[in-house]
């Protein structure tokens, strides 16, 4: 997962981390508007869609790479230690070297959602 994608109370740690200003305290209160009206109900069953969404996004059956939004592709390594074997790489590649491997855990959870 991206770095930005936190579980529990860590996302405190997260954004206090961020010094940089974007928005004026206007702005702010508009974006917290648009959050509140668009917020889903929180309940079990939005929190549960909500990690699903997360892991199909950034699992091997994504089509867009987690770092950059280009298409992954599927690739063949033809050097090193994983020579022969398939991997999902970025189509930005050499500019985002994003690579996520294909194992077989991941291809039978795949199928079994498909
Ligand atoms: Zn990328």
């Amino acid at each position: 997962m991206p770095e930005n994608v936190i579980y529990g109370w860590r996302y405190i740690s997260y954004i206090k981390s961020k010094k940089e200003i974007f928005f004026t305290d206007e702005e702010v209160e508009n974006i917290i508007n648009t959050i509140k009206e668009a917020q889903l109900k929180p309940s079990i069953m939005t929190e549960i869609q909500h990690v699903n969404n997360l892991k199909q996004a950034h699992s091997a059956s994504s089509t867009t790479c987690p770092q950059c939004g280009a298409q992954l592709v599927r690739r063949v390594a033809k050097k090193g230690r994983y020579k022969g074997k398939e991997f999902l790489g970025c189509s930005n590649y050499p500019r985002c070297k994003y690579i996520h491997n294909i194992n077989k855990k991941q291809t039978k959870e795949f199928s079994a959602n498909t």
